[in-house]
């Protein structure tokens, strides 16, 4: 079986890539920067939008594809970030959605803030009407209309809705890998609204391992990738505490409009899907985003660095 996995450099992509190696899968990895080379991956280095033969040729070919590439980012605040977000976002999906034949099982990768955050601490649900606040989310509503008028043309297309997604390699622009950083620097964390804001965090290696097993099950339509736990911002500075052994100094500062109160994922069709549902251990999974090895030797070892 030959998968294609589109955004395979990227932080999500790269932990995609691991899970079907490790797996003995052949994969053809396409991303317009370089992706890891492995034995059994054969990478595509280009845009999904300028492809030539070889980006087209594998779409066509696939047994399955996973279309991660795309420009991620809730906060981005960059002057033109509503072009790179119709480019990259909707443009490459469209291009996606009409090379992939409609037989073929077709992942793609919306997001939780198409939700515009859980109502009153409940769990959102794939039927749920979508209230996006913010360029990102509006971007990734759009790309949800695309698959849905390719699965009413009857093409095996599946819309994952990653909650937010942390472990080794997260993206720089990423909260927790923010503090991780600054902690790690003696500098304060930002922190926006409250730390009482709450996250349902996922496992970016139980994420892989879910994408791949929806495009296995080849079922069309939204379905949620997260726990259906919720973490308050507390509990992950907590976390960064326990991985480097020093307190972040929180600074709070105020929350933009598409800075949603809580997330929270209902998992009863992901569950319906899989089988399982993936499961964050908070601490162990931010010790490992951080690369601080388990164990008492660990504690003792960064307690001796100067503060
Ligand atoms: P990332 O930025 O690390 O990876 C995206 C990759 O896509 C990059 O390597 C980039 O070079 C590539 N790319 C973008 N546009 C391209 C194009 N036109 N042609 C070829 N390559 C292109 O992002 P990520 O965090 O790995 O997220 C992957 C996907 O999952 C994105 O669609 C994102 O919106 C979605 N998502 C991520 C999270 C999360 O917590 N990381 C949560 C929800 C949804």
């Amino acid at each position: 079986m030959a998968i294609v996995v589109t955004g395979a450099a990227g932080f999500v992509g790269r932990a995609v890539l691991r899970h079907l190696v490790r797996a003995g899968e052949q994969v053809v990895a396409v991303d317009r920067r370089p992706s890891l080379a492995a034995a059994g991956v054969r990478v595509v280095t280009a845009d999904l939008l300028d492809a030539g033969g070889d980006v087209t040729g594998a779409l066509r070919c696939a047994d399955a594809v996973i279309h991660l590439a795309g420009c991620p980012g809730v906060r981005d605040d960059r002057p033109d970030v509503e072009r790179h977000r119709a480019r990259d976002n909707v443009d490459a999906t469209a291009r996606v959605l009409e090379t992939v034949p409609p037989a073929v099982p077709l992942v793609v990768a919306s997001s939780s803030s198409v939700y515009g955050g859980s109502r009153d601490g409940r769990p959102s649900r794939e039927d749920d009407p979508l209230r996006p606040t913010g360029g990102y989310a509006r971007s990734k509503v759009r790309v949800e209309q695309l698959c849905a008028a390719r699965v009413a043309d009857g093409a095996l297309v599946t819309t994952a809705r990653p909650f937010t997604v942390a472990g080794e390699g997260q993206r720089p622009d990423m909260a927790l890998a923010r503090w991780i950083a600054a902690t790690r620097s003696g500098v304060p964390v930002q922190v926006f609204g409250s730390t009482a804001r709450r996250r349902d965090v996922t496992d970016v290696r139980q994420v892989a391992a879910a994408l791949v097993g929806l495009a296995r099950s080849g079922e069309p339509g939204p379905v949620n990738v997260g726990t259906g736990v919720g973490h308050t911002l507390g509990d992950l500075l907590d976390a960064v505490e326990a991985a480097l052994g020093r307190r972040p100094v929180v600074e709070l500062v105020p929350a933009a409009a598409e800075e949603v109160t809580a997330t929270l994922a209902d998992t009863a069709r992901l569950r319906s899907l899989l089988g399982w549902v993936p499961a964050t251990d908070l601490r162990a999974l931010v010790r490992r985003q951080a690369g601080v090895p388990a164990g008492p030797a660990r504690t003792a070892r960064l307690e001796a660095v100067p503060a």
